[in-house]
């Protein structure tokens, strides 16, 4: 008989949590609990990923009337309806939160819906008041978006909200200029939304290859999004009789600027977007909006869970230190995934609890491989992207860059104007690809499949040696003979 109730208690039932607690209890006969406080599937499935693609699903349906008319077809062009959109969505929403409270169950795993803070090393005490006791405990409590310190910035959503919108707004301000900040702006513009972006910085998507980013802040302003870089909000507050007079949140209209005088006392609660809101940008201008959307990062959820009482060290940030095998400060107690900020992504948080439970469970310890990883912005066009930017690699040795940019067959056929980027980063001594940049329509499948080769350390002649796939987009990535530029 064991000391402890549950050899490993798992706080969280997001899609890392979930993952290392049913494969503990699953291949190794663990006893297992865990706890979530809210709807189990996490951010990923309940509030992320999953309804955010199809919602970009959603959106992408916008101008297929039109292009099938290029085609020869003829249909006429309907609306979206959001109600029914939503309905369709939360019960999808519904039957994903019951595969993962099954897939937890036929595992064998004690389900708590309940929060959970850490009492002790070994210790943790429900919500119900209930005390537990565990060999180990794994910390997997994801993050939350978060609002910028600013006066009556409660008058805004978060991306959390989006799903739960009673209708869609006509126009919405978003600031922020990363994944969460350009996805939403090109998916709500798809749905009809007018939209207008406030970035902070000189470029949106920071971090990323600077053609490639560049590429779609040009696809999103070509598009009809209001994307404003170098702007930030500075001042918010519900918009009075007198500002909705003189705006009713065109994008031409703002550009004109306005004299607004009345600023009224904030009434509403957090994320009711009922009536517009009045924005004034660092460059003075004063606008109205129905709808502002705050994308301006995620924090670890680690408050209030008695962590650092039991001597777990956390970061600036919140975010839970670890070392390479997610082990914390304290011995027993172990963290994966955003809970932790190291790549808040969602494969990455499953591989995180798959090698917990190789490490603690199966005696064979590993350290999670955080090179490398591919991923997908999805932006309209989607960008795909795995290893270094050019901009990153050229600080580092000489490289040499391999680079295309073209209209696409088929929406050029269509008469569009879209443009796709195929890019490849390659080391000059190892010919090694360091670096591979699509943007394109479904860019990220086509990254899922270059990026095991980069994984592989695959040269620039073995892609070279790689027969084409004719007629695809994605044949350029083997046939870009000579380098564009060295540097
Ligand atoms: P990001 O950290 O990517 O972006 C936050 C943005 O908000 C940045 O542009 C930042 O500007 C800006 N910002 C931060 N603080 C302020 C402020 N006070 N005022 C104005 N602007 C501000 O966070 P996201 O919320 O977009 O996404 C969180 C994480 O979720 C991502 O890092 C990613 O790991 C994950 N994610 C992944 C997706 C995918 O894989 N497709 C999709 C969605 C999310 P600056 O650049 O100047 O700091």
């Amino acid at each position: 008989m064991s000391e402890f109730d549950y050899d490993l208690f798992v706080i969280g039932g997001g899609s890392g949590g979930v993952r290392a607690a049913r494969v503990a209890a699953g291949d190794t006969g663990a006893k297992v609990a865990l706890a979530e406080m809210d709807r189990y599937g996490g951010t990923c499935v309940i509030r992320g990923c999953v309804p955010k693609k199809l919602m970009v699903f959603a959106s992408e349906y916008a101008n297929v009337t039109e292009d099938a008319a290029a085609y020869g077809w003829s249909h006429s062009a309907g609306s979206f309806d959001w109600a029914s959109f939503r309905g369709k969505l939360n019960s999808e929403l519904d039957r994903l939160e019951q595969v993962y409270r099954d897939l937890l169950k036929g595992s064998g795993v004690a389900s708590y819906d309940a929060r959970a803070r850490v009492t002790g090393p070994h210790e943790v005490t429900l919500s119900t008041g209930e005390t537990l006791s565990a060999k180990h405990i794994l910390l997997a409590s994801g993050g939350h978006p978060v609002r910028p310190e600013l006066p009556n910035a409660n008058l805004g959503i978060v991306s959390d909200d989006i799903f739960h919108l009673d209708a869609l707004p006509k126009s919405l301000l978003i600031i922020g200029g990363g994944y969460i900040a350009c996805e939403f702006a090109c998916i709500m513009h798809g749905l009809g939304v007018e939209v207008t972006q406030y970035y902070r910085g000189a470029q949106i998507l920071r971090g990323f290859d600077d053609e490639a980013r560049g590429l779609i802040a040009d696809a999103m302003r070509e598009r009809g999004i209001d994307l404003r870089t170098g702007t930030n909000i500075v001042e918010m507050a519900p918009a009075s009789e007198d500002h909705t007079a003189s705006w009713t949140g065109t994008a031409s209209d703002a550009a004109m600027g306005a004299d607004v005088k009345q600023r009224p006392a904030l009434q509403r609660e957090t994320g009711d977007t009922a009536g517009p809101i009045w924005v004034k940008s660092t460059n003075g201008n004063e606008r109205v909006f129905d709808t502002v959307l705050f994308a301006t990062g995620r924090d670890p959820n680690t408050a209030d869970m008695g962590l650092e009482d039991v001597g777990v060290k956390l970061g600036r940030r919140g975010e839970i230190e670890v070392d390479e095998y997610s082990q914390t400060a304290v011995p027993s107690i172990y963290a994966i995934g955003d809970v932790t900020d190291r790549v808040n992504l969602t494969p990455v948080a499953i591989r995180e609890g798959m090698a917990f439970v190789e490490t603690v469970f199966k005696g064979n310890p590993t350290p999670v491989d955080h090179a490398l990883i591919p991923s997908a912005i999805f932006t309209q066009p989607e960008m795909g992207t795995i290893g270094l930017s050019e901009e990153e690699a050229r600080d580092r040795e000489p490289v040499e860059i391999y680079c295309t940019s073209f209209r696409p067959m088929q929406s050029a056929f269509a008469g569009r104007p879209d443009r796709v980027l195929m890019k490849l980063v390659v080391s000059v001594e190892t010919r090694k690809v360091l670096g591979c940049h699509i943007v394109a329509p479904s860019a990220g499948e086509m990254i899922q499949l270059a990026g095991i080769a980069v994984k592989m350390g695959a040269t620039k002649e073995d892609f070279d040696r790689t027969v084409a796939v004719h007629p695809t987009m994605s044949e350029e990535i083997v046939t870009m003979k000579t380098p564009m530029r060295t540097a």
